[in-house]
């Protein structure tokens, strides 16, 4: 078993800044993790400190099982795979893969034979004998994963691995990772600052923010269910559109007009301790064209005209930048448009409404 469990973890760096506030999460056996944050969320210490490159200040981490606030890196059995790939240049990929079976004293006989059977996975067998030099970006994370898996280590720690690549591969090298963590069923903590790849990636994504988890879900769920603000605009691409509306004789008033609200949101924002002042978001794919959408469709959401800056054509589907209320909104997935540039009706149908007051306070879904 190689679960994964921080019980109240916090890093206090020594000239004062805590980099990590009391983190609480478990991760399961086999399980894919992402942590997904901006800069300077706390991620890469989170990370450190299970790898055991960073001590953990208060908080205690245990891997199946087992406390190892104190063991040493090279103890804790797990592998990780760095963003700048650290191979090492004067050696072969297959030496480069070799290098930890011969760490651990492993025969020559069964180092070539775990080393094939890496390169074997990894697409890797005709470029055993080439040096790091002679490969493409791809091909190096690629023997830097071999080196990884080679072991067979109780978990993978991965800092942004993919990040030197260029668009295209990144794409690529998702599916390459995604298909070998299946296959290995290895515990796999996975730090990135990209939500499409955090989206795209694990089985549950862990969200940080100034050093501390703002939700822990699987990536549709907190797509669909955001619990606050921070979360809401973070995951989705391009991010979801925020508005301010106010709770008035039970109806939900924006400057765009007033919204129609379902029984559910209508029960919760009864509540005596609800708040007034709210947000309401609504995802850009949840904009239409209101001349071009039924009378239903139109009744169900807000119809407003607001200047179209620019339209982005993506083959199929098309981007608006739209100016509401004098924001920037965008509009997305819009299959037709009755205007190109110029004033435009939209009907938006307010997906969330995400209150204003605390970073904790609910989002209620409509
Ligand atoms: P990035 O995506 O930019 O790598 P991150 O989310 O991985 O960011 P961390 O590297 O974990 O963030 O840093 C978290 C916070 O801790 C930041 O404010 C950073 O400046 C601070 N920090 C990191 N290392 C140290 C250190 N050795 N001493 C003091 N502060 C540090």
């Amino acid at each position: 078993m190689a679960d994964i469990v921080l019980d109240k973890v916090s890093k206090k760096f020594p000239d004062g800044t805590i980099a990590v506030r009391d983190v609480d999460l478990e991760i399961a056996d086999g399980e894919f993790v992402i942590l997904v944050g901006p800069s300077g969320c706390g991620k890469s210490t989170t990370l450190n400190m299970i790898a055991g490159l960073e001590d953990i200040s208060s908080g205690e981490l245990r891997i199946g099982g087992e406390r190892v606030n104190d063991k040493a890196p090279r103890d804790r059995d797990i592998a990780m795979v760095f963003q700048s790939y650290a191979l090492y240049p004067n050696m072969t990929v297959r030496e480069n893969m070799a290098f930890p079976l011969r760490l651990a004293k492993l025969d020559q006989a069964t180092i070539e034979q775990k080393v094939e059977e890496a390169a074997k996975v990894l697409e890797l067998t005709p470029l055993l004998d080439r040096k790091p030099a002679n490969l493409s970006g791809g091909q190096r994370q690629r023997v830097a994963m071999g080196r990884a898996i080679v072991r067979k280590p109780k978990a993978f720690l991965m800092d942004e691995p993919l990040s030197n690549l260029d668009a295209k591969l990144r794409v690529q090298m998702r599916t390459v990772v995604s298909r070998l963590q299946k296959r290995l069923g290895t515990t796999t903590v996975y730090v990135t600052h990209d939500q499409t790849e955090a989206m795209t990636l694990g089985d549950r994504v862990v969200i940080m923010r100034g050093g501390a988890v703002q939700q822990v879900g699987p990536p549709q769920e907190l797509y669909d269910h955001p619990h606050n603000l921070f979360v809401a605009g973070f995951i989705g691409s391009p991010s979801m559109n925020f508005l301010p509306a106010t709770l008035e004789e039970g109806r939900l008033r924006t400057a765009l007009g007033d919204v129609p609200i379902g029984d559910r949101i209508r029960r919760e924002l009864s509540r005596a301790d609800a708040p007034r002042e709210l947000i309401l978001g609504i995802r850009p794919e949840h904009f239409e064209d209101a001349e071009l959408v039924d009378e239903e469709t139109r009744r169900r959401g807000i119809v407003f005209e607001a200047p179209v800056d620019i339209v982005e054509s993506m083959g199929s589907d098309k981007y608006v930048y739209l100016t509401v209320e004098g924001e920037r909104a965008t509009a997305a997935e819009l299959k037709e448009l009755a205007a190109d540039a110029g004033a435009a009706d939209f009907t938006g149908v307010g997906s969330h409404l995400v209150t204003r007051l605390s970073a904790e306070s609910t989002v209620t879904e409509g």
